[in-house]
């Protein structure tokens, strides 16, 4: 079968790989503690659940608009104006299958050959395949375990050329954890504005903080940026609401209007998750406080943990619910890369991680802390036992 040329390069997401390889232990009956996993482990609040309940109950069954139903993106618009007092219109908003949808649909009306991309490494897996997919190129820009991996302007003005159309920043970051501070968010606004580059801004985790860290979208300098601000976000993370598909998208008018015309020739999000998605951020909040609270205790034991193992080193994710330990110490004999560790602490110790390269770094692997007390401790206790022998 001869595929298209666009599909060629694409590699099937390399996390996936993994939790099919600890999925296929587990079949054969080991005990496989899975840290591989980027998805909250909570089920998603009853107050939701019971909106998508009454959608079906009266027939809220039907095609929904190609953009979103109206309430939802009224719903989105009343977020961004209560967090920031920014006046959006619902023009300005479009609902998706899930934030990979919205950059999906982003990377297809806005890149096309020619064009390049700047992307911070690490990187979430799916950033660079979406931007080579529709023939971009992606020009990566180094962060640095010594900054904890925080996002330097001066780094993206070094890559900036001619041809640079955008730059892709995730903070909180998956899968570092690494939060932009406000100072560094408005150099980065700054140096945009000043070569006219789009921000394709993913806010996934915007509520995940902790230490005293906060989160800073480009929505804040609104003022001066506001053309270039394209705002990804999604229901999945701060409401387990991974299965429900719902993402969202706030940007300028003419790119929502693009993204909406895609969409009523591809695909929409199910008009029973848009209902239940209106309830998520107009709804009460009491259960993502909880959520916060508990992913905060585990960052805590998670970080102080890995510190501890001797050859390991972990920088502190502001954000997120990601630790992303350099493991390079443990480079020697058949181990040479992440993979290989990977694997070998798979098969060792019955602990899946993510290796770091799928992530555009190598030496470390990621560990998802979005699993209960009792497996992080577990885990990593095992881990800790498989490491020194190692
Ligand atoms: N962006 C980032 C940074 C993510 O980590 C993820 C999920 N792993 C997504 C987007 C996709 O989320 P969704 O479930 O909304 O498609």
């Amino acid at each position: 079968m001869k595929l298209a040329k666009r599909v060629s390069q694409l590699s099937s997401s390399p996390t996936m790989a993994v939790a099919a390889e600890a999925a296929r232990l587990k079949a054969e009956g080991k005990e496989i503690i899975d840290f591989s996993v980027g998805e909250p482990d909570f089920n998603t609040p009853e107050n939701i659940k019971l909106k998508a309940q009454d959608a079906i109950t009266k027939n809220f069954t039907r095609y929904p608009p190609a953009a979103g139903i109206s309430d939802l993106r009224e719903a989105v618009r009343l977020k961004y104006k209560n967090a920031y007092g920014v006046d959006y219109s619902t023009a300005e908003v479009a609902i998706s299958c899930g934030a990979k949808h919205t950059l999906f649909n982003l990377a297809f009306v806005l890149f096309e050959e020619g064009d390049e991309v700047l992307l911070p490494v690490p990187y979430w897996v799916t950033f660079p395949e979406q931007v080579k997919l529709v023939g971009a190129t992606v020009v990566e820009v180094d962060t640095y375990e010594q900054d904890n991996f925080i996002l330097r302007s001066g780094a993206l003005k070094a890559k900036i050329t001619p041809r640079t159309k955008a730059v892709i920043v995730n903070s909180p970051n998956n899968p570092t954890g690494a939060v932009v501070p406000p100072d560094e968010m408005e150099r980065i606004v700054d140096l945009a504005v000043a070569n006219n580059l789009l921000i394709i801004f993913d806010e996934c985790y915007e509520y995940f903080v902790f230490d005293g860290n906060v989160h800073t979208s480009p929505v804040k300098f609104a003022s001066k940026a506001r053309h270039l601000s394209i705002l990804v976000n999604t229901a999945s993370k701060t409401y387990a609401m991974t299965g429900w598909r719902i993402g969202y998208l706030v940007a300028p008018k003419e790119i929502v209007k693009a993204v909406n015309d895609v969409q009523s020739h591809s695909a929409n999000a199910a008009s029973i998750s848009q209902k239940a998605a209106v309830e998520s951020i107009l709804g009460a909040q009491d259960s993502v406080k909880l959520m916060i609270s508990e992913y905060e205790r585990r960052r805590k034991f998670v970080v102080h943990k890995l510190n501890s193992i001797r050859g390991l080193s972990c920088a502190n994710p502001g954000g997120a619910f990601y630790a992303f330990p350099n493991v390079s110490q443990f480079f020697r004999g058949g181990i040479q890369d992440s993979i290989q560790f990977s694997s070998a602490l798979l098969r060792q110790a019955g602990v899946a991680v993510v290796p770091g390269s799928a992530f555009g770094r190598e030496g470390h692997v990621r560990i998802s802390f979005a699993t209960s007390m009792k497996n992080l401790e577990e885990g990593l206790d095992r881990m800790e036992k498989a490491l020194a022998g190692m």
